[in-house]
């Protein structure tokens, strides 16, 4: 299988050795990188439904790191070039922690940190990230480079945990492009779940599925009771109508990789 430079660096990332961390537990349940490294991540299901608590009206799902990643960033050159300015960055500074440094790097103070539970987010592995602009000049300022500064662009300088324990762990980090725009499209959909059927029925969360509630729709019942919900096959399936029900979460459906 070929794969993108894009789909290379996340898998890279996903299988990175991030060590053994003192304070964490993996020789117990398993370090991330190590899981990944015994699979093949393309293959993965994009989202998978751990749990289904219907009387809360909860829907709980995972989604893959590695598809939400590869779904809204970009490994370019440009990327790969900026990736190696932060390195060098960080080497001619100190020994501080990248996470210190990356907002050192950026002049910005807020790194953003997703965890895997809901609300925060629904992923299968924990992203510390900050987004930021390319500086203007940026190109070595030679004035053939500038005219190709991607300016429709923001990069995210971003870290995996790869570890067990959340306190330590991260991967190395590592610049991508997205679009602009797309930096609050993926602060939007990290917590988006959605459960919907081919009849209408169709019901949302914006907390990770903690919280579902039905869609507005003028012709469709909005009582809870008509999604059923089926857990042993960690499927939902829709009262209305019988049929299986498509669950997204931060904008990735079930079925729909490739
Ligand atoms: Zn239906």
């Amino acid at each position: 299988m070929i794969r993108s430079a894009t789909e290379s660096k996340i898998q890279q990332m996903l299988t990175e050795n991030t060590g053994v961390h003192l304070l964490d537990s993996g020789d117990a349940y398993g370090r991330n990188w190590e899981r990944n490294r015994a699979i093949d991540i393309s293959e993965k299901d994009p989202v998978i439904i751990d749990e289904v608590i219907p009387d809360n009206q909860e829907v709980i799902v995972s989604v893959s790191t590695y598809h939400f990643l590869k779904e809204h960033l970009q490994y370019t050159d440009w990327a790969e070039r900026e990736t190696e300015e932060f390195h060098q960055f960080c080497k001619d500074r100190s020994e501080s922690p990248q996470m210190h440094m990356m907002k050192k790097y950026t002049g910005l103070r807020v790194i953003n940190t997703f965890d895997m539970d809901p609300p925060g987010g629904v992923l299968d592995q924990i992203l510390q990230f900050i987004i930021y602009d390319p500086p203007l000049g940026f190109g070595d300022g030679l004035a053939e480079d500038m005219c190709r500064i991607p300016v429709d662009r923001s990069w995210i300088l971003l870290q995996i945990h790869g570890g067990c324990d959340v306190r330590g762990g991260y991967t190395d980090a590592v610049v991508f492009e997205i679009e602009s725009g797309g930096s609050e499209f993926i602060l939007f959909n990290l917590p988006v779940i959605t459960v919907e059927c081919e009849c209408g029925v169709a019901w949302s969360s914006y907390d990770g599925g903690r919280t579902m509630e039905p869609r507005y729709s003028v012709s469709m019942p909005h009582d809870w009771e008509d999604v059923i919900l089926c857990e042993d096959e960690k499927e939902i399936y829709c009262a209305n109508c019988g049929s299986a029900m498509q669950v997204s979460g931060a904008g990735l459906g079930s079925g729909e990789d490739e």
